[in-house]
């Protein structure tokens, strides 16, 4: 199948991390999904830590989405037209998300921010953004500089095609230096529309801002008449219900939405304060538009995820799950002394190859990744699907059981000693 593919896609694939590069090997094909369970089609099993990189925090297949999804396959699957599960949708994430006070629905993250972007330029009619090395933001010309998940994987941290000229009007600094991004507002803040963040990396692995590093951000941002924006494609509705911003308590102008709010279809959403938001299209002067946005389907999967996260004790169960699985992991490559340094906020989780801090992309990169390849292909085996590369993180879903943990666990046992030999 992947021979064939490669004769009519690009690398076989429709996005490049999905072609086990930095791994080795070839992809697996999937036939289907259930809850925490993957079925390739030669008919082996995997517990999915992919997720579909994010999305699916339910797991496959829940009940709610499937019945929201054949509910609003009756009606049609899109008009181009206002339909009231838009503003339902809209509703509750302004009611969710502390900052957001609008939104505005498009297909994909990079849309979020390379939208959400055009507005803080449009809004402050200043031109530089800031952003930082081994964050992605989605593969917009002027925000894969530096960029990481696939970009950092593949080695393209600023692509061919990119315009220098587009290259130039975006800033790079480290993750959690604010001493760097002082001195670069020093110098050219005055020119700088906005500062754009994973408030908890995950495309260089997964990265926490030190502590007040997002403080720092928002007040430096703001003594500079700079927007802070937050891509919490990743963190909304994953870290807590209101994403990151409510975890750190943090109050960003424009925050970028995706994945879970689309529960594994086609989806992303930019939103912040009414002032601004008033700026785009129709509202205001700043265009940004779309055929599907809003796309019917996609808005019913998501209302239907965000109704079941917001149970309580949804957060505190993923929590729970996910530090077992962190305890297990750590003890088992302590006993295989491999030097792993772990990472984890909430449902986000990555063992980098090092024994040194990770805390921004050049410590994400002193690690081993020939060992991670070796980690990965074990695991694989024994029927784990991971990220096919160090630079990503893993996710825990609701369908994951703590006997799928314990067999996880049991799997990395092996998968260690391997790499560590
Ligand atoms: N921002 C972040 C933080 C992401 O993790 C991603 C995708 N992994 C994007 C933006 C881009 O989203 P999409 O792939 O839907 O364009």
């Amino acid at each position: 199948m992947f021979t064939e593919a490669c004769r009519y896609m690009p690398g076989g694939v429709n996005s490049p991390v999905r072609a086990f590069k930095a791994v080795g090997g070839q992809p697996v094909f999937i036939s289907r999904g259930n809850g925490a369970t993957l079925y390739d089609v030669d008919g082996n099993q995997y517990i999915d830590y992919v997720l579909s990189w994010g999305p699916l925090i339910l797991g496959h297949r829940h009940p709610a989405v499937m019945a929201a999804l054949q509910e609003c396959l009756e009606t049609g699957t899109s008009f181009g037209a206002p339909t009231e599960l838009e503003t339902e949708l809209a509703r509750t994430i302004v009611a969710a998300v502390p900052s957001v006070e609008m939104v505005r629905l498009v297909n994909s993250g990079t849309e979020a921010t390379m939208s959400a972007l055009r507005l803080a330029r449009g809004y402050t009619g200043r031109n530089k953004i800031v952003k930082f090395e081994g964050c992605y933001h989605g593969h917009a010309d002027f925000l894969l500089i530096k960029a990481g998940s696939g970009a950092l994987t593949l080695g393209v941290p600023s692509s061919p095609g990119v315009p220098p000229a587009t290259a130039a009007t975006t800033i790079t600094a480290p993750y959690n230096d604010l001493d760097t991004l002082e001195q670069i507002f020093a110098r050219e803040g005055e020119d700088i529309a906005a500062v754009i963040v994973e408030p908890v990396a995950g495309n260089m692995g997964v990265v926490p801002p030190r502590k007040g590093f997002l403080a720092g951000l928002r007040e430096i941002t703001r003594r500079y008449g700079a927007l802070l924006i937050f891509d919490e494609v990743m963190t909304g509705f994953r870290v807590a219900y209101g994403g990151a911003q409510e975890l750190y308590n943090i109050d960003p102008d424009l925050t970028c939405l995706g994945k879970i709010i689309g529960g594994g279809l086609p989806v992303g959403a930019y939103g912040g304060k009414g002032v601004i938001m008033e700026r785009v299209a129709p509202a205001g002067p700043v265009y940004q538009a779309g055929t599907l946005s809003g796309n019917p389907l996609a808005v019913s999967a998501g209302l239907a995820t965000l109704q079941v996260l917001k149970q309580p004790g949804t957060y505190a169960e993923l929590e729970r799950k996910s530090a077992l699985l962190e305890r297990g992991l750590r003890e088992t490559a302590r006993e295989a002394g491999v030097p792993v340094t772990f990472n984890r906020v909430g449902s986000m989780l990555c063992a980098f190859f090092t024994d040194r801090p990770v805390e921004d992309y050049a410590s994400a990169c002193t690690s081993d990744t020939t060992r991670f390849a070796a980690f990965f292909r074990s695991m694989l085996e024994q029927g784990i699907y991971l990220a096919p590369s160090q630079f990503e993180a893993a996710f825990l879903s609701l369908a994951h059981t703590d006997e799928h943990i314990a067999r996880t666990v049991e799997a990395a046992r092996k998968a260690f000693a391997v790499a560590g030999s």
